[in-house]
């Protein structure tokens, strides 16, 4: 384990596949292989049309739950939106806020995604804050730069009480779906600076407690090394989230660290 006081977290980013019987299917085959271990922790993230079936599929079981999106109000005439409250109430535990799809085809800034990351915070929901960098801002040499600044606009004003609830998730943008993986040493080294950001925001002991996975391409056969870096505490899991089998792989290699 990179850490005592962390256990690893792998989660699934499902993104827009699998409908509501699909969904329940895969969460159905992945509780029967990881639905009663509590070595790692380990949540789906379906579409929210999928929500309510993965949740009935997951009654008595340690698999968690959490949604992809929310918008930051409880209620009101927000056509098409849907609240922290409603997701409580499918009993979701996390939601992804801030992912880079969300940034870059929806337009979500820093300030809205921290709107978000305290809505759901007042809700009990705990965040997945996505931060990353694209090729052109590494190749530029500004992945600190861009990561910082991210990491503080989404947490600002989140209060050093609340900082066991959050999760943070490394998803270098030229590495989510394209096969092209950050290597464990390139990783680590941005996961140590998201690792200082936190104890310079929230004090060492809080910021020990934050789990900050890696996302991008992470697959059965990179996760061991990434997983082997000592801020690297799991990883937000996108295609290999879709079938149960690497994904129940991805659970057991973080169980056997
Ligand atoms: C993601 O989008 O969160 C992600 C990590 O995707 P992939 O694993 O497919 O790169």
């Amino acid at each position: 384990m990179a850490n005592v006081t962390r256990k690893y977290l792998i989660a699934g980013n499902w993104k827009m596949n699998k409908t509501a019987s699909e969904g329940a299917e895969l969460v159905q085959e992945i509780n029967l292989a990881l639905g009663k271990q509590t070595d790692v922790g380990v949540a789906v993230c379906p579409p929210f049309t999928a929500l309510e079936n993965c949740a009935r599929s997951l009654e008595d079981s340690n698999i968690q739950l959490g949604a992809q999106n929310m918008y930051p109000k409880s209620e009101g005439a927000y056509t098409g939106e849907v609240s922290p409250v409603m997701l409580r109430s499918l009993f979701c535990t996390f939601v992804i806020l801030g992912h880079s799809e969300r940034r870059e085809y929806f337009e979500e800034d820093d300030a809205f995604i921290n709107e978000k990351v305290l809505a759901a915070l007042q809700s009990s929901l705990k965040p997945i804050l996505c931060v990353g960098e694209t090729l052109e801002q590494r190749e530029a040499g500004q992945t600190m730069e861009v990561v910082k600044k991210q990491l503080a606009g989404g947490l600002e004003g989140v209060k050093a009480d609340h900082a066991d609830n959050i999760v943070i998730a490394y998803e270098p943008v030229w590495a989510i779906g394209t096969g092209k993986t950050a290597t464990p040493e390139m990783a680590q080294e941005v996961h140590k600076m998201i690792r200082d950001e936190l104890v310079a925001f929230y004090g060492e002991t809080a910021a020990e407690k934050i789990r900050i996975l890696y996302g991008g391409s992470m697959k059965p056969e990179n996760a061991s090394e990434l997983m082997d870096q000592a801020d690297i505490d799991g990883g937000l899991i996108g295609g290999a989230s879709l079938k149960a089998k690497s994904f129940i792989e991805l659970v057991e290699i973080a169980r056997a660290k």
